[in-house]
């Protein structure tokens, strides 16, 4: 029986390079009942992604006119692209009573628990600048992305503090250990239990 409320969010932010992706797909595949909010984006579709599956890619003009039609939660610039969290995705998910995964930047994060104060923010570390930049080189970006994500990263990293998790990721299998356990102990506060099922089940 499920004893716990849903549509909890859960926010990750990382630099790139710290292997967010990663972990966020293997926690989709083994955790029941967690999607990822898609979010919209102005940037252009990378060879492996699929539309409405990584993004919902759209033109700026689209974007453009979202924003005047406050259609989204929060939305921010990021390497001079627009990305957004839709009001209809995430109230859609909440509606199928689903907890939501959003995988967004620090300034996203931020709006989110502003407008959700029981919203879950995990922050995930490289293991340090320089790992950062070698696993950035790794995926053959040019040095100029690189520079940019790595000065990026510092500024980024700096915002930890608004978070309430940091996960280190130098050992993959023992970051996505530290996500799991976060996610399920977050699902079992108890402000989230329905206390009308406790009731029900302990009704003297
Ligand atoms: P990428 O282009 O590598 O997929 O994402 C670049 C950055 O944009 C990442 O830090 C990612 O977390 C952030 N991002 C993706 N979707 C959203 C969104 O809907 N809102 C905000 N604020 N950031 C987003």
């Amino acid at each position: 029986m499920e004893l716990y409320k849903k549509g909890n969010i859960f926010v990750i932010s990382a630099p790139s390079g710290t292997g967010k992706t990663t972990l966020c797909e293997r926690l989709l595949r083994v955790i029941p009942d967690l999607k990822m909010s898609i979010s919209h984006t102005t940037r252009k579709p990378r060879p492996n992604e699929r539309d409405g599956i990584d993004y919902f890619f759209i033109e700026k003009e689209e974007f453009e006119k979202m924003i005047a039609n406050d259609e989204f939660i929060e939305w921010a610039e990021v390497y001079g692209n627009f990305y957004g969290t839709s009001k209809g995705v995430i109230s859609d998910l909440m509606k199928k009573e689903y907890d939501i995964l959003l995988d967004i930047d620090t300034k996203g994060a931020k709006n989110i628990k502003k407008l959700y104060p029981d919203s879950v923010l995990i922050f995930i570390l490289p293991p340090s600048l320089q790992e950062l930049e070698r696993r950035l080189l790794l995926r053959n970006e040019d040095k100029e992305t690189i520079n940019r994500r790595v000065s990026k990263a510092s500024q980024e990293i700096s915002q930890y503090t608004f978070y309430d998790y940091v996960v280190i990721n130098d050992d993959i299998e023992k970051a996505f250990n530290d996500l799991l356990c976060i996610i399920n102990a977050e699902r079992k506060r108890s402000q989230r239990i329905k206390s009308e099922k406790i009731d029900k089940i302990f009704q003297k």
